[in-house]
């Protein structure tokens, strides 16, 4: 029986069921960890999140300023991750709805990106397009933004996660 070492930082080395130390066993795939008391085996998978394409005019997106770490300060897209019990388009326009006050009801699936992030692991980022939403007035930061502002292409600030730099590559490849 070998113990289950964790190769990377905030792996599982106990049972989340029955607190049991993982040993390492083979899944018919490959070695992973697994508790023999509960007979489970412990994948570990990209975490799920959204970010939100907010475009106004033709070619002007919104971004927040973070006012949380990591990266206070910075401007991002909107977005956050998906919480169980949500379909991924319910989870970006509650996220922008908690950022930024903005309701909309449609979010246009634009692609995927994954990325290992030192942070939180691996993430998976959906990005949504939004093209309409109630008033704009009703628009101020929230909980996890400290400032809202639309820019234009040519005037976008650089983003802190690769995760949203890949995603506005493809926006911009696409043409939308
Ligand atoms: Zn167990």
């Amino acid at each position: 029986m070998t113990i289950y070492v964790p190769p990377e930082p905030f792996a599982w080395r106990f049972c989340g069921t029955c607190g049991r130390e993982l040993i390492a066993a083979h899944d018919g795939q490959s070695e992973r960890p697994h508790c023999p008391a509960c007979r489970r085996f412990y994948y570990r998978n990209p975490v799920p999140a959204t970010c939100c394409f907010v475009r106004r005019a033709a070619d002007e997106l919104l971004f927040a300023q973070r006012a949380v770490h990591p990266c206070r300060g910075d401007w991002t897209l909107p977005g956050g991750f998906v919480e169980l019990g949500e379909t991924t388009e319910e989870a970006a326009l509650r996220e922008l709805r908690e950022e930024t006050n903005l309701r909309a009801s449609r979010a246009r699936l634009i692609g995927v990106s994954t990325k290992q992030s030192p942070v939180s692991g691996a993430i998976m980022v959906l990005g949504y397009l939004i093209e309409e939403w109630e008033s704009e007035a009703e628009m101020r930061p929230d909980t996890d933004a400290m400032d809202l502002r639309f820019f234009k292409k040519d005037e976008r600030p650089r983003v802190p996660f690769s995760v949203h730099q890949e995603l506005l590559n493809l926006y911009d490849a696409l043409g939308l």
